[in-house]
């Protein structure tokens, strides 16, 4: 097929669809080291993770075998939304004049509007089968909240989602579309559990916080036997579930005679950029081709780039299994920054012993570019992005100009993660110029924040 024949949009025959998720667990030179249990500091028990995780999804934590099945169940609700579509964007490649050849997979075209539903169904799923009636979780931006509260509908259980209440007041149409799944929305923190009304007594007029929110739906799950919790990236299972996207970019590259140089995804927990990454990460494993990786992050919340490998707490409250990782410091606050997903001061295990062994290269990008590029992006390919996603079109941006620089016809490849419409506050705040670069008091946060993982001992 000659390159400039390429359709806009590439798509998977629903015959096609990945059977299978790909572990990248099974071909990883060196694995992650365990689980710490934030009790002790001991290696976690199976036990302590079967009071809010189901055994099938504990089981995905820890195997090493290669590809495991989709259930026929999951496949039934993947068809909904899945496959997705892969797109040249020729608009974007003729705006930059830039001899590369972009491409982006798209994931916000399921009603959650991002690849989390990926997981979400997964999770839903394999809880149900073990009994399980209930899920509970945290949410800030609102998308894992969606996500989640769609897929415990599909498959008829209730869903607690403890809210950020600044997210909860500030976001009431996020608020919404749970509640037209059926979800419970609560504000966290809240008078339900123990340690929602800890807090409230000390700080009865408190904004809330992610850490907060997640001890609390902790909490919820750990006191009630037929409630377990949900976790949306980070964890190895949801890596493994977020492989279809990957799985499906290859078959579609291969449509078109194309193997990608540059893979890009943006970085929050690592989920999406695992997700399209991996599958390809393997062909590097067994010798056959090379393409760069590159996990991009937000220059507010630099986990990889100014981070350190180390064990510590994977939330604020310091209630979530100790992890080894790339971490900025559990207690760190990234300042004024509008991706909601990219706020996550460690990362996922699995992304960061790669990172940590040279398979993947990281980049931190800065605001006020990342919406310029989110705004060339909707003016040229029509789809508004969100923050998040646009942190991976900046830095697809910056590549293909380099190309144009050195007239290279790279082939570049990254993950339109989801879309932005439920963003347009941020987006507002753009356009009116109230979003600037520079990063004040970064530097003191971040020593301060890895200051307390040292305090810890570990
Ligand atoms: C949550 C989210 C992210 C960040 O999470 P990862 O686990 O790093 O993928 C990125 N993009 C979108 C659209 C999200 O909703």
């Amino acid at each position: 097929m000659k390159k400039n024949q390429i359709p806009h949009q590439i798509i998977l025959p629903a015959s096609e669809l990945p059977k299978q998720w790909y572990n990248v667990r099974a071909d990883m030179p060196n694995l992650p080291a365990p689980y710490l249990s934030p009790r002790t500091h001991k290696e976690v028990t199976a036990e302590e993770l079967g009071a809010i995780f189901p055994k099938s999804l504990i089981e995905q934590e820890l195997t090493t075998e290669r590809y495991i099945d989709i259930p026929k169940e999951v496949m039934e609700k993947y068809e909904l939304f899945r496959s997705t579509p892969m797109h040249r964007a020729y608009e974007l490649e003729k705006a930059l004049g830039t001899p590369a050849r972009i491409y982006y997979k798209y994931e916000g075209t399921n009603p959650s509007g991002s690849h989390k539903l990926n997981s979400a169904v997964p999770q839903a799923y394999f809880n149900k089968i073990e009994g399980i009636k209930r899920l509970t979780t945290e949410t800030g931006a609102g998308q894992w909240g969606t996500a989640l509260s769609m897929a415990t509908k599909m498959f008829d259980m209730e869903c607690t989602v403890y809210m950020v209440k600044v997210s909860y007041q500030q976001k009431p149409y996020r608020r919404s579309i749970m509640q037209m799944y059926g979800a419970g929305v609560i504000p966290s923190p809240s008078d339900q559990t123990q340690v929602g009304r800890g807090i409230l007594a000390k700080m009865p007029d408190t904004n809330g916080s992610l850490g907060d929110a997640i001890a609390e739906a902790v909490e919820d799950a750990a006191s009630h036997s037929d409630t377990n919790y949900a976790l949306g990236s980070v964890l190895n299972h949801v890596i493994l579930h977020q492989s279809v996207i990957g799985l499906e970019a290859k078959k579609q590259m291969e449509m078109v005679d194309e193997y990608p140089d540059i893979v890009i995804g943006c970085n929050g927990g690592g989920s999406n950029f695992s997700g399209i990454a991996f599958p390809f990460l393997k062909d590097t494993f067994d010798g056959k081709e090379h393409a760069k990786f590159i996990a991009v992050e937000a220059e507010a919340c630099p986990k990889l780039t100014k981070g350190v490998f180390t064990y510590d707490y994977g939330d604020s409250a310091g209630m979530a299994p100790i992890t080894m990782m790339y971490s900025l410091g559990h207690s760190f606050h990234p300042s004024g920054i509008h991706a909601g997903g990219l706020r996550y001061h460690g990362d996922s295990p699995l992304l960061s012993q790669l990172y940590h062994d040279g398979f993947i290269e990281a980049a931190a990008v800065g605001q006020k570019e990342v919406f310029e590029a989110a705004l060339l992006f909707a003016q040229t390919e029509a789809i508004v992005p969100a923050p998040e996603s646009s942190h991976a079109i900046c830095q697809a941006i910056k590549e293909a100009n380099k190309c144009k620089e050195s007239g290279e016809e790279k082939v570049i490849l990254f993950n339109l993660s989801g879309n932005g419409y439920f963003d347009m506050t941020a987006y507002d705040m753009y356009l009116s110029g109230k979003i600037g670069d520079g990063i004040p008091g970064l530097e003191e946060e971040i020593a301060r924040a890895q200051g307390e993982i040292k305090d810890l001992g570990l």
